[in-house]
């Protein structure tokens, strides 16, 4: 069974991972807010991916440049010319539409066979009563549309006070261009040898005629960026070092994800064709995820060749070339580009951790996360509130594990349903604090000292001494298995 986009929209609102921005007013086009579970995922997914590809590797450094840049790099990197899709508008209702997927909607028809009586009719067909196409705006019916023109995708803006052409700049719709025009600074300043690659995480902006499938495609994203220079005269393993790194890159990028859970049988290579590939690139290869909506792009890793570097030294007048030792020569590195967003990553985590399941006979639903990307790592579970001395063991625990780890305490519900509450947002463990923990004082009873451990996955629930509890949560946050560390302690009944 596959997770409808609906159902991860309805989870995400309900638990507090994504909310529609500026709800309250109606919302804005396609625009997400992340939630306070959704921004401990989002975090998750950056952090692994800098501590896998930039922090854990001799060669990688990582940069965090400004969103507003100069108005030249545009022009350089050819977005200002060709970042454009064709556009049409109407004259009458002033809509404006892709030129190419205007017949892909359905059209307002006012047909002159029945008095100008006003039909919807579905897309790409003709009016039944006259045989008309379309020929008019398909939303208001009326007005005639323009001749395709190019609309750029960039956000434009004005840098300073005067609201003049001289002063407008754009916002960043790629990050790749900071580590482009930055290569000379990383270069000298961290005395780097190739081959080395720059990453960089942050926002980026497309003014998208139509976005949407929830955080599939929005206006305002975050990209997770490396660009990986080559010395394009070096060979390793008999082939060119561009070739060989681009299938290096596009491995490791397909082994991250299934090392953060991704199902094998919803992963897929798609090799760019000589015909869509951008005027840039000598080889592209997308990773494919099936998300929701079909198979669609999860990120692109790319062979840029030179044409970056060689564009921005020509127009700043800069060289941003590298001196090859060994040959005694100054090169221009080629770049590999492995470049995901981060926005699709988190879809795809959601997507395939969605497990819906029956458990005696009641329904369970289960983020099955992967306990680094899970948002929250452990919860708190008092099993009778009205006990103080529970309660007070309960937040104890809660501030002790909440030194090193995202915890949360919560007592407003029956613990079955506190146990549904957590599995539905992925949290990998329940520690519960009952009356055989603490005793009972008025009747002369010592607790045991023991809390249960639950497991996300199996259900299956351990009694650990408190002292040993943060030693536990830890081996099992850092990769350790469950099935490990329960086999050194009594299995507790199931609830
Ligand atoms: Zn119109
Ligand atoms: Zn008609």
């Amino acid at each position: 069974m596959s997770v409808t986009m609906d159902t991860l929209v309805s989870l995400s609102k309900r638990r507090g991972f994504i909310f529609q921005s500026s709800e309250i007013y109606g919302g804005t086009g396609s625009c997400w807010d992340y939630g306070p579970l959704g921004v401990e995922l989002k975090n998750n997914i950056k952090r692994l991916w800098w501590r896998d590809f930039v922090q854990s590797r001799a060669d990688m450094v990582g940069i965090d440049a400004s969103i507003l840049m100069h108005p030249t790099v545009w022009k350089a990197s050819g977005h200002l010319d060709h970042f454009t899709d064709p556009m049409v508008d109407c004259r009458e209702c002033k809509l404006r539409f892709r030129a190419d997927q205007v017949d892909e909607r359905p059209w307002t028809h006012y047909c002159p066979a029945t008095k100008g009586n006003k039909f919807t009719i579905p897309a790409g067909e003709p009016c039944s009563h006259c045989g008309g196409r379309r020929t008019l705006c398909p939303d208001c019916g009326k007005g005639e549309l323009t001749a395709p023109r190019q609309f750029n995708l960039m956000f434009k803006t004005f840098m300073g006070p005067v609201e003049e052409d001289a002063s407008i700049t754009y916002l960043r719709p790629e990050t790749a261009q900071a580590m482009f025009v930055n290569f000379d600074n990383v270069l000298q300043s961290m005395r780097l040898k190739l081959p080395f690659g720059i990453a960089q995480a942050g926002r980026a902006f497309r003014n998208e005629i139509t976005p949407g499938n929830f955080i599939f495609r929005t206006r305002e994203f975050e990209q997770m960026e490396i660009e990986y220079f080559v010395n394009p005269h070096e060979t390793v393993d008999g082939r060119p070092a561009d070739e060989y790194w681009h299938d290096r890159w596009i491995e490791d990028c397909l082994a991250w994800f299934r090392r953060y859970g991704l199902r094998k049988e919803n992963l897929q290579l798609r090799e760019h064709r000589k015909d869509e590939l951008s005027h840039y690139s000598k080889r592209t290869v997308d990773i494919d995820y099936r998300f929701p909506i079909g198979w669609s792009e999860l990120m692109g890793i790319a062979n840029r060749t030179d044409f970056d570097l060689k564009q921005h030294a020509q127009f700043s007048g800069k060289s941003l070339t590298y001196f090859d030792e060994e040959r005694k020569e100054h090169v221009v590195p080629y770049v590999i580009e492995p470049s995901a967003g981060v926005d699709r990553a988190l879809l795809a985590f959601l997507a395939d951790g969605y497990v819906e399941e029956e458990v005696r006979g009641e329904k369970r639903v289960v983020l099955r996360l992967h306990v680094e990307l899970a948002p929250l790592k452990v919860a708190v579970l008092p099993l009778l509130k009205k006990r103080e001395e529970i309660v007070r063991t309960a937040q104890a625990i809660r501030a002790e594990l909440a030194r090193q780890w995202r915890v949360v305490y919560d007592d407003t519900a029956a613990i079955g349903r506190l146990y549904r509450r957590q599995d539905e947002v992925g949290t990998p463990y329940c520690v519960t604090v009952d009356v055989q923990t603490v005793g009972d004082s008025g009747k002369g009873e010592s607790g045991d000292g023991k809390v249960t451990i639950r497991d996300r996955d199996s259900m299956e629930q351990i009694r650990v001494p408190i002292p040993d509890l943060a030693a536990v949560v830890g081996e099992l946050l850092s990769g350790g298995e469950w099935t490990t560390a329960a086999a050194r302690y009594p299995t507790a009944k199931t609830s």
